[in-house]
């Protein structure tokens, strides 16, 4: 099932390739000093899947709304294929959000009205592009080639999630923010949408951060980034679903500061 992964593209012809991702100290706090988020340092080089895992409120969707231009870190820098997002102005934000980063919920998040291929479509039409192949191509590139004329609610779950990330690729995005993927999916459904991001990875060149608490989803990943408490904790390269599963049980036996566990101190790029 596990696959060999690629090298990593840094240098092409054109010179250096940016990475997909770069936190530099982020932090978020919310008022009256709620800290979601102590800082933290992360490089996501192209052609990876990374797994953001962590106990209920330790942070896991707050580094993900920074890292994707959703919500504006308390402190630190993002960049996304070396864009830094704060120096771009509200629409430009929109526009990067848009064409090069791709979002996958736990719920679709289909547009119920709107066909298949429509959804895929979207962030193209949204953009401005004239109709292409590319909504065509991204289907079937997902297995939905035959169901572009469908309604979303003719789908099952698991298709449903499927088109999602077809929509998430179409623009061929720096990468792809996946928060809970699986969560709404029986195991079997579960493995199929992780093997699709998986091929997305190694078959085409994308970039995926994956935020679960299913250790068995992890297992799908080059690397487990662990937080506790808005704190980096650790990472494991290549995790294993039980090696996840004994981390989680620590973490929640003692997410308390100081908490030792059996995972490397630094990530990609450290
Ligand atoms: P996770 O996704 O890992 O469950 P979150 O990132 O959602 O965790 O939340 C981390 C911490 O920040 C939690 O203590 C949560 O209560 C707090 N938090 C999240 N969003 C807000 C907000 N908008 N205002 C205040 N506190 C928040
Ligand atoms: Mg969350």
């Amino acid at each position: 099932m596990r696959r060999q992964r690629g090298g990593s593209a840094t240098v092409s012809a054109a010179g250096p390739v940016a990475d997909a991702l770069t936190l530099e100290g982020v932090s978020r706090e919310y008022r009256r000093g709620t800290v979601a988020l102590h800082p933290v340092d992360l490089t996501v080089p192209r052609g990876r899947l990374l797994a953001v895992m962590g106990p209920s409120g330790s942070g896991k969707s707050t580094l993900l709304q920074c890292a994707a231009g959703l919500d504006r870190p308390t402190a630190g820098t993002v960049r996304i294929g070396g864009t830094e997002l704060a120096s771009l102005k509200e629409t430009a934000l929109t526009r990067l959000r848009r064409e090069r980063i791709g979002f996958v919920f736990q719920a679709h998040n289909l547009v119920p009205s709107l066909s298949v291929a429509e959804n895929v479509a979207l962030p193209l039409l949204l953009g401005g592009a004239p109709p292409d192949g590319r909504a065509a191509r991204a289907l079937a590139a997902v297995g939905l080639g035959e169901r572009g004329e469908d309604r979303p609610a003719e789908l099952s779950g698991g298709q449903a999630q499927r088109v999602a990330i077809a929509r998430a690729l179409v623009t061929e995005p720096d990468i792809v923010f996946a928060d809970e993927p699986t969560g709404a999916l029986d195991p079997a459904t579960a493995q199929d949408v992780l093997a699709l991001l998986r091929q997305a990875v190694d078959r085409d060149g994308h970039t995926v951060v994956m935020v679960t608490h299913d250790p068995v989803a992890a297992a799908w990943a080059d690397q487990a980034l662990f937080l506790a408490r808005g704190r980096t904790v650790g990472w494991l390269d290549r995790p294993g679903a039980d090696e996840v599963r004994r981390v989680m049980r620590d973490l929640g036996r003692d997410a308390g500061e100081g908490t030792q566990l059996a995972v490397r101190e630094e990530g990609w790029g450290a």
